[in-house]
């Protein structure tokens, strides 16, 4: 069973999902026995993948409310982009039927904020080195964070081009205090 939904639907489904998160405290995406047991047996067919940073405070099911099965997550400090992020997505957009991939950054992103001040070393600075590439000499901790999202977006596009156009990716950024997603 592969996802149905186009990626124009999907990103409503976030936006919806992504309000409903702001202006409630409980979780609301639907993880219960029927819905584990229903995917057990059917298989998944997530909607959205989603490229986020490891960070504990952004939760990607909490932040759209979503549920089992809905999102396929794949998370590495400062959302860079490696060969193991592009084979995930291309396996959600050929097996899944993934049409929407979004990479989410967030805001106070330790990431992006060590490369800025290049004070990263050991297996730490091979991200922080990508994440340096894509900021340049920017200063504001926000746009470095939109542009650390934006050179993911442009990686994922250009080494998956032949398959761009069954999917769309989006870059957004996640306001950890607020909740608040905002696609750029
Ligand atoms: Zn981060």
């Amino acid at each position: 069973m592969k996802n149905t939904k186009t990626a124009e639907a999907a990103l409503s489904i976030l936006k919806e999902g992504n309000k409903k998160y702001i202006s409630s405290d409980v979780p609301s995406g639907d993880i219960s026995r029927a819905i584990r047991e229903r995917t057990a047996e059917a298989g998944q067919s997530p909607h959205t993948v989603v490229i986020t940073c490891s960070d504990s405070r952004v939760i990607p099911e909490c932040i759209f409310s979503a549920g089992i099965g809905e999102l396929f997550v794949i998370r590495v400090a400062g959302n860079v982009i490696d060969r193991h992020a592009l084979g995930s997505i291309e396996y959600a957009a050929d097996h899944l039927g993934s049409r929407l991939v979004v990479v989410l950054g967030h805001t106070h992103c330790g990431a992006v904020g060590a490369a800025m001040h290049h004070e990263a070393g050991g297996f730490v600075k091979s991200i922080t080195d990508e994440i340096q590439s894509a900021i340049g000499g920017e200063t504001d901790e926000l746009r470095a964070c939109e542009k650390n999202v934006l050179n993911s977006v442009s990686v994922i596009e250009s080494a998956l081009s032949d398959a761009v156009g069954d999917f769309t990716v989006v870059a957004a950024i996640y306001d950890i205090k607020s909740g608040e997603v905002t696609f750029l």
